[in-house]
Order: C-alpha cells, then structure tokens, then sequence
C-alpha cells in the first residue's frame, strides 16, 4: 500500500505519526511519501527559521502536541534553554518549531518515509479507484497511491485590494527575513490588517527600524479582538468528548444547541459569570475597551477566554453535531462574540500597543474601504468619504482567501482540483466541503473520493481551527478514519 501526504506543517506530521504508530498498521506492507514545496519538514510554514520577532500567540501550557501528556511543550522547553520567550512572555515562533521537529523526528526517521521536495500540483482520481500526483518540476510521479491526504494548511493571502504583484506592496510578509524590505526612515509605513499576522509585522517593524512617522494599522472596523486577561482561577469545562456522547439524541445523534448553552450557563454560574453582561461589556471591537480590559483585568472576560480555550478540542465536534438551524444560529448570535473574545491579543502585547500608540510609533486608521496606486507609484487609502491618506509600503495582514474559487487563483492545486470538479465549494462559500470527521474531500458530482483535506483551509466544517492543538487531532482523526475504512475493507496489502 502507498499514501501520499501533501504537506509536512502539523496537519500532514499528525496524519504520518498516527498511521506509522497504528496497531493496525504493523501487519501491514506501506510506504509513505511526504511532499513539501518548500522541505518544512514537522514545522510547516509557520514555525520556520524566522525572524525572532515572530511570537507565539498561545500560552506555553497550552501547546503540548502529546494529548497523553499536556505539559509535554512545557517540560521540553525547561529542558531545551531558558531563553525561550520574549518580554511579551510568549514563546518565539521558531521555538516551538524546534519542539514540533523533535515532537515528529521519530515519524520522519521512519523508514518507510520518503520525504519529497516538491509542489504537487495535481491529483487525479483512476478509474481503478487509486490516486495519482503531479509536482511543479516533474510532472505525473510514477507511483499510483492508494490515499492521498492533502494537508496544505491555509488558502493563500486574500488579495482584497488588488495590489499584489505592485511594488512596495508585501502580499505575503512570511518567511518575514526574505519578504521584509529594506526600510528608510522617511519612509509612511502601513500594515492593511490588525490580527496575528499584523502583531507579527508590528513587532518585526519595531525591532528592525526607526520611522520619522509612526506606523500605521489600516483597518475597516474592527480594530483588535478582545485583550488577553489572565485568568486567577483555574477554569473547567463540562463540554467534552464524554459530554457530547453523553448528550446525543439516540436516535439521530444530533445535540440541540440549547443543551449547550444551559451546560455553558451552569458552568459559568459556578464562576459567577454571565455570559450576556461579558458580552455587553467586552464583545465589541473597541480600543477603549482594550484599554480598561488592559487595566482592569476583568476576571469575568478572563473565565470566558480561559473557558473556550479548555472547550477548544470539542468545539468543532459539538458543531458538527448541530442541526443546520443550530448551526445558523450559533454562528449568528454567539460566535462572532466568542471569536473576539477567545482569539485574544495577549495581555503584555496590548500593553506593548498601548506604549506604541503612546510614544506615536504607532498609530491606527479605521474606516479604511479601499487602496489605490496613484500617479507617483504612493498608495492612497481610501475611506467612505474620499482619500485619507496616502503611503509608500503597505503590508497586507489581511488574512487568508475564505472563498475557495478566488483562492485558486494563486493555487495550482486548488485550480486543479478545482478544473477536475474534486472540490465542491462549502455552502457557506467559504473553503471546499469535506465529509466528517475524516475530512474526505466531497467531489461536485458526490463520488467518494480517496482524499482528504486538512488545515486551516476546511474551517467551515472544522470550525475555528487555526490552533495548532486543533490541527493535530484533526490530522489524528482523519488517519484514524482511513485506518478504519481500510481495514474493514480487509487485506491491506492488496
Ligand atoms: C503565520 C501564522 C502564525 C500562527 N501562529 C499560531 C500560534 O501561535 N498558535 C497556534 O496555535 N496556531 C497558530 N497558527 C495556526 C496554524 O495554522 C497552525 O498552528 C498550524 O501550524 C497549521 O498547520 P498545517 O499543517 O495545517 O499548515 P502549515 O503549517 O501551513 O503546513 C502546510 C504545509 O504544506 C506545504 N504546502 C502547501 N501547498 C503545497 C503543495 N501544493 N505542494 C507541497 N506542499 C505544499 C506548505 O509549504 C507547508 O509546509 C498560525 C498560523 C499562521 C499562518
């Protein structure tokens, strides 16, 4: 038997170590082939060699990859060097990469592993039911594969203002040390986006140059998600495998969303939080909020950030076991607060904002609804009212193409697969539709086919997966759904 993974980030290391450390698979004659384009063999793209100004934006404690042992990241980093984090006391990027290529090197070390260094641009489907790939350089590779695993992280960066390609304009600013330009102090610096990637620039931009004029974030509205609060007491959850097992209904297995809420209700009240005065208070994208959070430390906003990040693995399993109407509903009235507040900026990065905006090294403009190129090769940002302003390098942290069709546009893969009619467009429009829990690929016309798709690319179905934690299961499950479908069909050596 032969698979094929495509991509090596947490995602496709997950799916190998399931399959190399499975039972089932010990009678078993297999060869893996891992496809990278760029050989980040275990760390993927975001935990590169890179800038040291790239940071973490989770807790140490909760970044073990071993569901055995949660402490696991926290006891190799004790062990590895005590210079791990910066003086927003969160981990450097490249850190938890060297943890991630130790976490995976026996898999990889495997010898029934081959690591490829290539850009696999096609799959097709033969009629006899196996796999085919092509790479960028070489063409159709001569092995045929029984399943293909397609775990290419995010889609690419959303090109919102049609400036890609356009000089001084940095679409995609990772590995940041090869994409950063040089800077001169004269310089109108923006980054066009205020999330994770934009704190990376911020960072990255504060470490390496010195601007006569402050550096601007351009945003539409929101501003920033909630400040990170830290939490004094130690926050549990009810919302677990058991719970939602538990909770079924017999006969169509789904959970009503209202059963939710009550459990989430009676676990807050146990902290004396209300979820609606949380809400009202922190659930909106205000930097005046920021700032009293910052001060504050609001312990109830806290319960609610540590909450969710406990709730985080079985998140997109009570999801899934929604009905569309409970589906709907939560993503209207409850997970646009939930992701504002869990999605948190750290606390000691609001408060290195603060100082930022403080010392005008930093400022922000919202309202922004377009960018043009004008006559002098200078980007004006337009509002609803006209020009604001204008600059000379503008940054995009925009965030990742959602709509599948427009993302293929800068993806053989996807305007292959795309070409082939093996991806069916989620019905919200955002990503292709995968089947659950395995994450098989569903074509147009419904035929199953032998390939799943992983990463932050399925989070319309896997929802809020852009957590390294998140990812791993869900590479652990999707190897264990194929190890089960592949052994009830019987001889695997067939
Ligand atoms: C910049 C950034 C910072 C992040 N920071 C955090 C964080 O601090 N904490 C956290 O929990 N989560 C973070 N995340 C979320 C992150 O998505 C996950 O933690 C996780 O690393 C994603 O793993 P992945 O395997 O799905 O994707 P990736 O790590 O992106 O791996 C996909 C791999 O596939 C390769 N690839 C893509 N297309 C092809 C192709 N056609 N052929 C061959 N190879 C291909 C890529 O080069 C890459 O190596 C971050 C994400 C990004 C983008």
């Amino acid at each position: 038997m032969r698979i094929a993974i495509v991509g090596a980030g947490i995602s496709g290391s997950s799916v190998l170590q399931t399959i190399l450390n499975a039972p089932e698979m010990e009678s078993v004659d297999f060869k893996v082939d891992v496809y990278d384009n760029k050989g980040n063999f275990a760390t993927g793209v975001p935990y590169i060699q890179d800038d040291l100004a790239l940071l973490m934006n989770s807790a140490s404690k909760d970044l073990s990859l071993n569901p055995d042992n949660p402490r696991e990241f926290d006891e190799w980093v004790a062990e590895y060097s005590k210079d791990v984090k910066s003086n927003e006391n969160l981990v450097y990027r490249q850190v938890y990469g060297k943890y991630l290529k130790a976490h995976f090197a026996p898999s990889y070390e495997h010898q029934a592993v081959s690591k490829i260094i290539a850009e696999v641009t096609d799959v097709r489907v033969n009629a006899d039911g196996s796999a085919s790939l092509a790479t960028f350089d070489d063409g159709w590779q001569p092995h045929e594969y029984d399943f293909v695993f397609l775990a290419i992280g995010q889609t690419p960066y959303r090109n919102s203002y049609n400036l890609m390609g356009q000089e001084n304009y940095i679409h995609n600013p990772y590995p940041t040390r090869e994409k950063m330009p040089e800077f001169y102090s004269s310089d109108r610096v923006g980054i066009v986006g205020s999330g994770a990637s934009g704190l990376d620039v911020m960072r990255y931009l504060m470490e390496h140059a010195e601007f006569d004029a402050p550096v601007t974030f351009y945003v539409r509205d929101t501003i920033f998600t909630a400040t990170g609060v830290p939490c004094e007491t130690d926050v549990e959850t009810s919302l677990t495998f058991e719970w939602l097992e538990a909770n079924r209904h017999p006969d169509t297995g789904k959970v009503a969303l209202d059963t939710v809420l009550e459990t989430v209700r009676a676990d807050f009240s146990e902290y004396g939080v209300d979820w609606y005065d949380v809400v009202a208070q922190w659930g909106r994208s205000r930097l005046s909020d920021n700032v009293r959070a910052y001060h504050s430390k609001p312990q109830d906003l806290a319960v609610v950030q540590r909450y969710f990040v406990r709730a985080i693995l079985i998140l997109p399993h009570i999801f899934q076991a929604l009905n569309l109407t409970d589906q709907q509903r939560l993503l209207a009235d409850y997970y646009p607060y939930l992701t504002h507040m869990r999605a948190s900026v750290p606390h000691l990065t609001m408060g290195r904002i603060l100082n930022l905006l403080q010392e005008n090294k930093l400022r922000i403009v919202d309202g922004l609804s377009d960018i043009k190129v004008n006559a002098s090769g200078e980007f004006d940002l337009y509002g609803e009212d006209g020009i604001l302003e204008s600059a000379d390098i503008l940054i995009n942290a925009t965030g990742f193409e959602e709509d599948i069709i427009e993302a293929a546009k800068q993806s053989h893969l996807l305007k292959s697969l795309i070409k082939r009619d093996m991806i069916l467009p989620h019905d919200s429009g955002r990503g292709p539709l995968v089947a659950w829990p395995s994450a098989k690929l569903i074509s147009r016309s419904g035929v199953p086919q032998p390939i799943v798709m992983l990463g932050n690319i399925i989070s319309s179905t896997q929802l809020g997966n852009n957590n390294a934690r998140l990812i791993a299961q869900q590479g652990e499950i999707s190897a264990n759904c194929f190890i089960e479908e592949y052994f009830s069909k019987g001889d695997l050596n067939a």
